[in-house]
C-alpha cells in the first residue's frame, strides 16, 4: 500500500538508502563534513550482508607501491581503530594477524613464487612452516603443508561496527530511520528527488544508493541500469572451540586463493585444527 501524502513529509539535503556498512559509514563521514543526512533502511541496521559475514579484515600490507586494494584495506583498518579507540565503540576489533592454511605441496610451490613477488613489491606477508605457524596457533593441524601469515590482519564484529557508524552519525545529527522501505523514486523539476517509502514521503537534493545488491532495483526506479544482483551466501556455523582464544590469529581456509590449482572447497576448520583438540 502506498503511503498517504499526509504521512511524514520531510526534506533532507542528502538521502542515503541502505543501512549496511556502506550506508552508515557514508552517513558518518557526511555528517562529519557538516551535511544534513537522512538514512532509510527497510529493515534493521546490518540486517543483510553487513550482519552476515565472517568479520575478517584483510591486509596485504603497505607495499613500496601499494595498489588500490591494499591502500583501501589498510585505510579500512585505520577506520576500525578510529571507531574503537578514538570514538570509544566496542566493535570487538582486534589485530591479531591471520593465517591461511596451505593444504598441499602443490599449493606451497605455487605460493612460494607468489609471495616472493609480493614481498618484492613491499607487501607484508610470509610463508610459515606448519611448525612455525603452530608457535602462533598451537592447535593447527600438523598435517598442513604450511601457512600464509598476514601479520597485520584482524577482525571486528560487523553488526557492532555498522551500528557504531550509525550511532556516531546520529550523534552528529543524522536521522537514521529503520523499517522504511523505499518503493519509488522520482526526479522532480526542481532538481530534487521524491522518495516514497512505506512510512512516508521524503525529498532530497542528493541521493546516495547504498543498498548493496538491491541497488539494481533502486536504480531502475530512476531508469539506471546498475549491474549487480543479490546472491544467497553460505556460512557454516559450528560450536565454539574453547581452547581457541580471541587473541589468537584468524585461521582460514580459502581455496580460491589457489585458483589456478585443483582443490577441494569443502575443507573446513576441522581440517585446519588438530582433531584431538576439538
Ligand atoms: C566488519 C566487517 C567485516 C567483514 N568481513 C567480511 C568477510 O570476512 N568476508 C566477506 O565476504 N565480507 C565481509 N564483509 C563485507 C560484507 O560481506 C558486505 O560486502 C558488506 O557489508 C556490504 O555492505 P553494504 O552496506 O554495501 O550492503 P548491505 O549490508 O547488504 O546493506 C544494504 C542495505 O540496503 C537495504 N535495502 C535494500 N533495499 C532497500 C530499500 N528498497 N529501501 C531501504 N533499504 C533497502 C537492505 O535491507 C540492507 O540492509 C565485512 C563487513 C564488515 C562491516
Amino acid at each position: 500500500m502506498l503511503p498517504k501524502e499526509t504521512k511524514t513529509n520531510s526534506t533532507t539535503e542528502i538521502m542515503i538508502i541502505g543501512g549496511g556498512i556502506t550506508g552508515t559509514s557514508t552517513a558518518y563521514f557526511l555528517t562529519q563534513a557538516g551535511h544534513e543526512v537522512t538514512l532509510l533502511e527497510r529493515s534493521e541496521l546490518a540486517s543483510e550482508a553487513s550482519g552476515l559475514n565472517a568479520g575478517t579484515l584483510w591486509q596485504i600490507g603497505w607495499g613500496a607501491s601499494p595498489d588500490l586494494s591494499s591502500t583501501l584495506s589498510m585505510g579500512g583498518l585505520e577506520l576500525f581503530k578510529m571507531l574503537q579507540f578514538e570514538l570509544g565503540y566496542d566493535i570487538e576489533f582486534r589485530q591479531s594477524g591471520a593465517l591461511k592454511a596451505i593444504q598441499t605441496e602443490e599449493q606451497l610451490d605455487f605460493l612460494q613464487k607468489e609471495v616472493q613477488h609480493l614481498k618484492s613489491q613491499g607487501y607484508s606477508l610470509e610463508i610459515l612452516t606448519t611448525r612455525d605457524a603452530q608457535s602462533i596457533e598451537p592447535e593447527l593441524n600438523s598435517a598442513l603443508s604450511g601457512c600464509l601469515h598476514y601479520p597485520l590482519g584482524g577482525s571486528a564484529n560487523p553488526v557492532k561496527t555498522t551500528r557504531a557508524f550509525a550511532s556516531a552519525a546520529q550523534q552528529r545529527g543524522a536521522r537514521i530511520l529503520t523499517n522504511h522501505e523505499v518503493s519509488t523514486i522520482e526526479y522532480l523539476d526542481n532538481g530534487s528527488y521524491k522518495i516514497v517509502t512505506n512510512k512516508g514521503i521524503f525529498q532530497a537534493r542528493t541521493l546516495v544508493l547504498a543498498a548493496g545488491p538491491w541497488c539494481r532495483s533502486i536504480g531502475s526506479m530512476l531508469g539506471l541500469h546498475i549491474p549487480v544482483f543479490p546472491v544467497r551466501g553460505r556460512v557454516n556455523a559450528g560450536p565454539t572451540y574453547p581452547r581457541v582464544s580471541s587473541t589468537r590469529p584468524d585461521v582460514v581456509n580459502r581455496p580460491h586463493l589457489y585458483s589456478t590449482l585443483p582443490c577441494s572447497w569443502s575443507c573446513g576448520i576441522h581440517s585446519l585444527l588438530a582433531s584431538k583438540s576439538i
